[in-house]
């Protein structure tokens, strides 16, 4: 606590944690003794860098870029990048925290790590964007690779942006190292199914966590927030098995489309056009845009965040609950405060942790990695074949950890205790490193 006094995101996480783990370590004292939780907070290294561009004026701009190796004890450090004005350290370590856990759950042999720049993607021009990731990659460039680090997107961060840092580091290494990067173009390396990923996978997960209580997303409303990645390929996946996903999001506000929403509008308002979501409103009949207010209050049986940190709080939680929500599933990472996550588990509401529900987009980087290594392309249907069942896992293994150390159903305890022990039992055979 004392090192991190001034990270408060990243306390939450490792708080979020720890909490957890009682009855690991009374069962496993070994890990206790081989330090492996004084070692596991402490990521291996944290790279922190200037990134100076010209913006389209001729104006020289600086911003700082960050890229946390937190724990290679699996495999190379793997997670996303995040360009957005909020990034700052204890929002990338809070998201490298998460992301070792995540990528234990995975089975795919990755470590965990995170990185970004606090440069705001929005309002700039395609080539201030371009000269932005070149510089970025200048100094990336010397910590990362294939079997070292493998970064991928995140908020602010999709294929374009992708597309730029990969045509630097191919410039600047003379070398086609495919698997340094994943998310990339289906043309050069990238996978199918990958950009779908985070958000078809929150969905199956909730899948698994109604079936395994008799019930099913078909015929149930969703609300969900954002509209970018996570949240479009949620949507479309809510209503593909059935359901009837009512909301999208962003920082200006939120949509209702009682009829559901229209995926296609979506995408070409989101991804074609990179406009903002009162714009759906605007076009579609019969639905409408709330500029103040939260999308919380929107009735729903399931609620799936994919906006980002802390945007699902105490108020919201006790709006679904008056609405009758019966799964929460986390398309973003730690989308739910500590007090929301409490209030549904008390309402003995199916609540699914980011880190297990919304492994789905690291899990297939993953496979982006190895069909890379083995110069091979999986067609869409086996990819995201491959993904469900990933995510079956995930979910069964959680689960079962729950019932293991004593609470059945807690999915929270049940991935942290899943990934924890898959990562501590690594490290303590590894020595003290
Ligand atoms: P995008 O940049 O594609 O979309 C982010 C969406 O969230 C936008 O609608 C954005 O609105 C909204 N948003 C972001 N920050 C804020 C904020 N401070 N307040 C209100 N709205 C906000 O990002 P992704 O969809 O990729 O990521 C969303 C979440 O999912 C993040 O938590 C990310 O870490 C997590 N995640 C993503 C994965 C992926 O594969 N992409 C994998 C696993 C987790 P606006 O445009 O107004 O900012």
């Amino acid at each position: 606590e004392r090192r991190s006094q001034a990270e408060p995101e990243f306390q939450q996480a490792v708080r979020e944690v720890l909490e957890t783990l009682e009855p690991v370590l009374e069962e496993h004292p070994e890990y206790i003794e081989g330090g492996i939780l004084e070692r596991l907070v402490e990521p291996e290294r944290q790279i922190l860098f200037r990134v100076p561009w010209v913006d389209d004026s001729g104006k020289v701009q600086v911003n700082r870029g960050y890229r946390v190796q937190f724990n290679s004890a699996l495999g190379p450090f793997k997670g996303g990048l995040r360009f957005h004005p909020s990034v700052n350290l204890s929002v990338v370590k809070f998201l490298g925290f998460e992301q070792i856990f995540k990528n234990a759950l995975t089975s795919q042999r990755i470590g965990g790590g995170k990185g970004g720049s606090d440069f705001n993607p929005a309002g700039k021009s395609d080539a201030e964007v371009m000269r932005f990731c070149q510089a970025f990659m200048s100094e990336l460039v010397h910590y990362i690779g294939e079997h070292t680090d493998v970064p991928a997107g995140d908020i602010g961060v999709g294929s374009r942006e992708i597309g730029y840092l990969f045509g630097q580091y191919r410039r600047m290494t003379n070398r086609y190292e495919a698997g340094v990067l994943t998310g990339k173009g289906k043309g050069w390396g990238g996978a199918e199914v990958r950009t779908e990923a985070t958000g078809y996978g929150a969905v199956f997960f909730a899948e698994e966590m109604l079936q395994r209580v008799g019930e099913s997303v078909a015929g149930r409303r969703a609300a969900i927030s954002g509209s970018g990645n996570v949240a479009i390929y949620a949507i479309e996946k809510v209503q593909q098995l059935g359901g009837r996903a009512v909301t999208a999001s962003d920082s200006g506000g939120y949509i209702v489309d009682e009829g559901g929403i229209d995926v296609e509008l979506l995408k070409q308002i989101k991804e074609v056009e990179r406009g903002r979501i009162s714009e759906y409103a605007d076009r579609k009949p019969g639905s409408h845009f709330v500029a103040n207010g939260s999308v919380w209050d929107v009735r729903a049986e399931i609620a799936i965040p994919c906006a980002t940190q802390n945007e699902l709080g105490a108020d919201g939680a006790r709006s679904l609950l008056k609405n009758g929500v019966r799964a929460v599933t986390e398309g973003a990472n730690m989308p739910t405060t500590p007090e929301a996550v409490e209030l549904f588990q008390e309402a003995g509401v199916l609540f699914a942790p980011g880190k297990a529900a919304n492994a789905g987009g690291v899990a297939t980087s993953a496979l982006e990695m190895s069909q890379n290594a083995a110069r091979s392309r999986w067609d869409f249907d086996k990819s995201e074949n491959r993904l469900h069942e990933i995510m079956r896992d995930v979910h069964d293994m959680t689960f079962a950890a729950s019932e293991r150390y004593g609470k059945p159903g807690d999915y929270v305890l049940g991935a942290n205790s899943a990934g924890f022990v898959t990562v501590a039992q690594a490290m303590l055979e590894q020595g003290i490193i």
